[in-house]
């Protein structure tokens, strides 16, 4: 789960550049915390506290109002009974990491992933790409390598991870099929966390989700480290600093 809000944080001040400079500093006064973030820890706290993910994420929205939502997502975040609305946007994978960390089987991880995801967008293909990263996660965690886990998404889910296609830079895609396979490329293609972070603000447009995705997938692989752990705890609010400490600490107990 950190490493989510890492990729996040570090790929916030590059969102809509075409062509973030090789070598960039991680952190910098402008990174922040950005939705990614908020949404990713509202369903961690949602699935810790066996409560509803469509209120959940209202209440952690509405504590951090300005932190770069979509314009569909804030009016649905504001109104109380508002339905899904049909979005294929990158929304759904960009949150669901601790799907992968606190489901036990892959049963468990498809139904939760789509159920988070299905509150606000339910579309078929940010449902699906919602379970690939989940189901990523899991796998990994449970100690798959990471060469099989790559080979399964394709066949599982239809995903191009080859460098060559996944990795194009340019472009500004927020839809989730055309976001979740770069991110998982360049988790699988990085020697490292922070290689795969590069990698993924490397290729420009929505860095800070291309990032958070990828951040959760090297975490699964690579782990995070510390130094950096600690520098994006730094970033967060005293509110969703607690949430994270919940979440490791149910990790811990696990
Ligand atoms: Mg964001």
């Amino acid at each position: 789960m950190i490493g989510a809000v890492a990729g996040d944080i570090i790929g916030s001040r590059f969102e809509g550049h075409p062509e973030p400079p090789a070598g960039f500093d991680l952190f910098h006064p402008h990174c922040r915390f950005t939705d990614d973030t908020v949404c990713s820890l509202a369903v961690a706290d949602a699935i810790m506290r066996r409560a509803d993910f469509a209120s959940t994420l209202r209440a952690f929205v509405r504590r951090h109002p300005d932190a770069g939502y979509g314009g569909m997502f804030i009016n649905w975040a504001f109104a109380d009974d508002a339905p899904a609305y049909g979005s294929w946007g990158n929304g759904a994978p960009m949150r669901v990491a601790a799907v992968g960390w606190l489901a036990a089987t892959k049963a468990e991880a498809d139904a939760l992933a789509a159920a988070q995801s299905a509150v606000s967008h339910d579309h078929p293909e940010a449902i699906k790409a919602a379970q690939a990263v989940a189901g990523t996660i899991l796998v990994l965690r449970q100690g798959k390598p990471a060469r099989e886990v790559r080979a399964w998404i394709t066949e599982t889910y239809g995903y191009d991870l080859r460098p060559e296609t996944a990795l194009k830079r340019g472009g500004f895609d927020v839809s989730a099929a055309g976001t979740v396979p770069p991110a998982l490329t360049a988790a699988f293609e990085a020697k490292d966390w922070e290689d795969a972070v590069r990698i993924s603000i490397g290729l420009g447009g929505d860095t800070d989700t291309l990032a958070c995705i990828a951040g959760a997938v090297a975490e699964a692989i690579h782990g995070v480290p510390h130094d950096i752990a600690i520098r994006a705890r730094e970033h967060l609010t005293e509110d969703l600093r607690q949430a994270l400490d919940r979440f490791e600490q149910r990790r811990t107990v696990d």
